[in-house]
């Protein structure tokens, strides 16, 4: 059993709370305690600030005791990615070229987690500006897979990954592009859910590609997540892409849907070559929980598939060589002090501020946006989008939601494996179709293979959430697969 309140999940630390077992202030000392004590050597948090954390816990606790709690998540810390703006706190998304950047307002999540009284806390090591799968790309620091430290926690959301599953935090948001979320929940052992296009709002979240980012929880278990995607979901007069549709209540919904009959497609290009076939032995007895369950299991097919990882790695880096020009020197961030006129001061403060992936990334953006190439690239990947949409939209009328890997592989080794561009590209083959399509998804642990944590993807239709939390928690409840019970660091 864990020892510490921080290696708890949220909703037994809000139970203990409601019984006056522990405090807010408790709570926050013991993950202060426990990031000293293991976070040498995973590397999850860039920073926290302990004074403000602490001063937020004795506020729920007064609160508390005047009977003015705001909700399930009063008292409970949440740790943020990087690229997550909480008003006074550092911002860096893990880059030299936003060092020394402090955020002078709370993203619309970070409000809103504050109104139900969350913890907001720390600052999560990413992928530079949430380029890649490792989280290797960030300028600052590596860090390690809390199951296997010479392991890559994944990327790009490998900090709060690593922090949840580490017991450094109960809850974690990340950001999903095209599977920094789903991904190192995967890899970590821990659940991560991406939701809806448009369901939480992106204001105050560094913009990497606009039609693609997505905020959402990395938790222990499947009713965390509910509870955590519940608070920052939800309209927003600042974003006009964050969708009015209500908000279910997701964690309550999760026993009103156990044991429902569904219709589970699984899409066969998913299980292509290039599959670890330990992966594809983990999902095979996924499939069978489900059919165990009365669900039918329904062969499907997406044959756009085959075009989503090109077509995503121009979307993508068009989108961020543009949301990434104000990062100039002058308006934002590093300026280079070599520079001696204004032409040098932006040229040398890109050239020393980003690293190489996103270099990498905005030269071949501004390339598929060039006058002479937008029409091969740029307006192809475009209507490779709407058939990779179309191909879901279609399969959800038969079915309820997909079931596929996460990765098509295992955890990989720190330094090696991991750092082969392509191959991190090509990694991302079944989770940037779901970002490409705007669909919700969620990873969710399925015990280990070879040591290491093995995952499931669950798909569903747009602002489907409630069934997919539903359909995962009914896994989670039969098996004990989820990261209740870390181990320490080796
Ligand atoms: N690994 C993908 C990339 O490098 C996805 C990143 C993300 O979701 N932020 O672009």
């Amino acid at each position: 059993m864990p020892d510490s309140l921080s290696q708890k999940p949220a909703t037994e630390l809000a139970a203990l709370l409601r019984n006056g077992q522990t405090s807010a202030r408790e709570i926050a000392q013991s993950c202060i305690e426990r990031v000293n004590a293991v976070d040498g050597t995973i590397g999850a948090f860039l920073g926290f600030d302990a004074g403000d954390f602490l001063k937020q816990a004795d506020e729920a606790d007064a609160r508390r005791a005047t009977g003015k709690t705001l909700g399930p998540l009063d008292g409970i810390p949440v740790a943020l990615k990087d690229n997550i703006s909480a008003k006074d706190q550092p911002l860096t998304c893990a880059s030299k070229m936003l060092k020394g950047y402090v955020s002078p307002y709370d993203a619309t999540v970070t409000r809103k987690l504050r109104e139900a009284g969350a913890l907001v806390w720390g600052r999560l090591n990413m992928d530079e500006f949430a380029m890649g799968a490792s989280t290797e790309n960030s300028a600052f620091l590596k860090t390690h897979n809390p199951r296997d430290v010479t392991r890559s926690p994944g990327g790009s959301s490998g900090g709060s990954a690593a922090a949840v599953a580490a017991g450094l935090t109960p809850l974690a948001l990340g950001t999903d592009t095209g599977g920094s979320i789903r991904q190192p929940a995967a890899w970590c052992g821990v659940v991560g859910m991406k939701p809806t296009y448009g369901r939480v709002s992106r204001y105050g979240i560094a913009a990497f590609a606009s039609s693609l980012d997505q905020a959402g929880p990395l938790a222990r278990t499947v009713a965390d997540a509910a509870l955590l995607l519940h608070a920052i979901s939800g309209a927003d007069p600042r974003d006009g892409t964050a969708l009015a549709n209500p908000v279910p209540d997701y964690a309550n919904g999760l026993a009103g849907h156990r044991g429902k009959p569904w219709r589970v497609g699984v899409p066969h290009e998913f299980f292509a070559t290039g599959l670890d076939p330990a992966v594809a032995a983990a999902i095979e007895t996924v499939i069978a929980f489900y059919r165990s369950l009365g669900c039918e299991i329904k062969q499907v097919s997406l044959p756009a598939t085959a075009h989503a990882v090109a077509a995503y790695y121009i979307i993508a880096t068009a989108e961020a060589s543009s949301n990434l020009a104000r990062y100039d020197g002058i308006r934002y961030g590093h300026r280079s002090a070599a520079a001696s006129d204004a032409v040098d001061i932006y040229a040398l403060s890109r050239a020393e501020g980003f690293g190489d992936e996103v270099k990498r990334r905005i030269i071949l953006g501004t390339y598929v946006l060039t006058s002479g190439y937008y029409d091969a690239y740029y307006v192809r990947a475009q209507k490779v989008r709407t058939l990779i949409r179309d191909d879901f939209l279609r399969v959800f009328n038969d079915v309820d939601f997909l079931l596929t890997p996460v990765s098509p592989t295992l955890p990989l080794k720190l330094g090696g494996e991991a750092d082969n561009v392509l191959a991190q590209y090509l990694g991302d083959i079944y989770t940037i179709p779901v970002n490409l399509a705007g669909l919700p998804a969620i990873s969710v642990p399925c015990g280990s293979t070879r040591g290491l944590p093995a995952a499931f993807q669950l798909i569903g239709k747009p602002l489907d959430e409630a069934t997919l939390l539903a359909a995962a928690h009914s896994f989670e409840e039969a098996h004990s697969c989820t990261a209740h019970d870390p181990a320490d660091a080796k």
